[in-house]
């Protein structure tokens, strides 16, 4: 591969206390955390809209749950869904339209300078310069991918170049903290990153989207494979793979996920998909994102020829970007794996508190889940040595990417857990950039008690 070195003069835009890359669910809470406990933040977004999957992916309903106080429940109130259940029962998919601006909002209550359409393209470090792996196949984290000693002057994390409407600029920031989802922040920094299960394949990719006109006395509701709904007399799932057997609708499609949202007559669709996607390859979106939205049509016609209730129905909406469950995950100073997810697991330095979700693997080979029998979890908690990655300073790493196995990071993938994960770094972020320290020497009974104080309940 032919490759060119070139050096360049880039301005310095500005300086923060904490600089939060990516504007999703995670990074959201991130940014206002950490302003509300007085830090200077920007808050970096490559989209030209605020909310990651919960936007511009189309993804709803709010799913998992978290302890009592935190931001999700702030924000599930603030999105008008404040009765969503953790597996989706009860809850309903929010208005994605009424959310680009109630997120926007939220923001902007707060002192946070928000960089819209600005895309993280490399980082500023100190200590040895050059880039780790763009990410291994596997659960095991590439020997000798990452600066592994800390003691030995490990890289310092200083700032982000950006990419924007202007020119390349630099953003300063003491604490600096990867909510990008696919954690390219870490990567540019030379973390350890790892994707997929043993065979490197990811969960595939979706593109969700919005119908109306659906009868509500007689259109059905399926929540996914926990969901047992009937239709001509069957489960509606195994009916599904006989229409798809029949040749009706591609195998793939076959597990048809149908949300109730807000509004009545409306259905969220969460059933296209591509397998053997990695989005982290550029050359593999737009192939994958043309196949999604042929499928979309696909479905709409199944729907309306063949289920009662959705004669009329029409696709109204979908998302901007291909929605992405899987891609990197950051290994950090501990790596937490979903059998300590089912056995509620517990940590002194907790950080994120009875969180729960089922490990929920959308088959990386296939259609329906991955797994014969789903894995349902006791209510669990993250600790703090998940958001750090390993052998790195100055950087947090928060939301679906923190450090966790292919199984692990099938359950708190969701969004009520990723909001906590990044209300609990911005607060870490912004007491490190206050004491001048690294988020790694942040005493971790600190940031519980500062955590508490805000009402977060921490302990049983
Ligand atoms: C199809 C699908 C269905 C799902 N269903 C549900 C569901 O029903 N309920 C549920 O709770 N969860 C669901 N999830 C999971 C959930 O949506 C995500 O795991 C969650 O949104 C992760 O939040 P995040 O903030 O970590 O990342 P994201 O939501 O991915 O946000 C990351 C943000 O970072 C930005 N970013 C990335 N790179 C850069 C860069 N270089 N520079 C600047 N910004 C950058 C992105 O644009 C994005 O806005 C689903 C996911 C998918 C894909």
């Amino acid at each position: 591969m032919d490759t060119i070195t070139y050096a360049s003069s880039i301005r310095v835009k500005a300086r923060y206390d904490v600089l939060v890359a990516g504007g999703g669910p995670a990074g959201i809470c991130a940014a206002v955390a950490a302003a509300r406990l007085g830090a200077s933040v920007a808050l970096v977004e490559r989209y030209g809209v605020l909310g990651g999957n919960l936007t511009a992916g189309h993804v709803g309903p709010i799913l998992g749950s978290v302890g009592e106080g935190t931001m999700r429940d702030e924000l599930v109130s603030l999105l008008g869904v404040p009765d969503n259940d953790w597996i989706g029962e009860t809850g309903k998919a929010h208005d994605v339209e009424k959310a680009k601006l109630a997120l926007a909002e939220f923001v902007a209550a707060e002192k946070i300078d928000v960089y819209l359409q600005c895309s993280v393209f490399d980082v500023l470090r100190s200590g040895p310069v050059g880039h780790g792996p763009y990410g291994a196949p596997g659960d095991s984290p590439r020997a000798g991918a990452g600066p592994e000693d800390p003691a030995a002057g490990a890289p310092v994390v200083r700032g982000l170049v950006i990419a924007s409407n202007e020119a390349p600029f630099i953003l300063l920031g003491k604490v600096i903290i990867d909510a990008t989802g696919d954690a390219i922040v870490s990567t540019l920094a030379g973390a350890t990153v790892f994707k997929g299960r043993e065979d490197g394949l990811m969960q595939p990719v979706t593109l969700e989207f919005t119908i109306e006109g659906v009868d509500e006395s007689r259109g059905l509701i399926c929540i996914g494979d926990v969901d047992n709904v009937q239709l001509f007399g069957k489960r509606f799932l195994d009916w599904c793979r006989e229409q798809a057997d029949a040749g009706k609708i591609p195998p793939s499609l076959a597990a048809v996920r149908l949300h109730p949202t807000v509004h009545p007559g409306e259905r969220q669709v969460n059933t296209t998909q591509v397998c053997g996607v990695d989005i982290t390859q550029v050359d593999q979106i737009f192939p994958a994102d043309l196949q999604l939205r042929r499928q979309m049509v696909l479905l709409e016609t199944f729907l309306r020829e063949n289920v009662p209730g959705y004669e009329k129905a029409r696709i109204i909406a979908s998302g901007t970007t291909t929605g992405v469950r899987e891609s990197r995950r950051v290994l950090g100073d501990y790596l937490i794996d979903a059998s300590e997810l089912a056995a509620g697991c517990r940590f002194p330095d907790v950080v994120v508190h009875n969180a729960l979700f089922i490990v929920d693997i959308h088959n990386p080979a296939g259609a329906g889940q991955a797994e014969d029998h789903i894995q349902y979890c006791k209510p669990y908690d993250l600790p703090y040595r998940c958001f750090l990655p390993k052998g790195l300073e100055g950087l947090l790493v928060t939301g679906r990417c923190i450090s966790g196995t292919h199984r692990a990071h099938a359950s708190y993938r969701v969004m009520s857990i990723c909001m906590a994960m990044g209300e609990a770094t911005g607060m870490a972020a912004a007491l490190a950039a206050t004491r001048g320290c690294s988020p790694r020497k942040l005493p971790v009974s600190d940031l519980q008690s500062a955590m508490t104080a805000r009402g977060i309940r921490l302990f049983d």
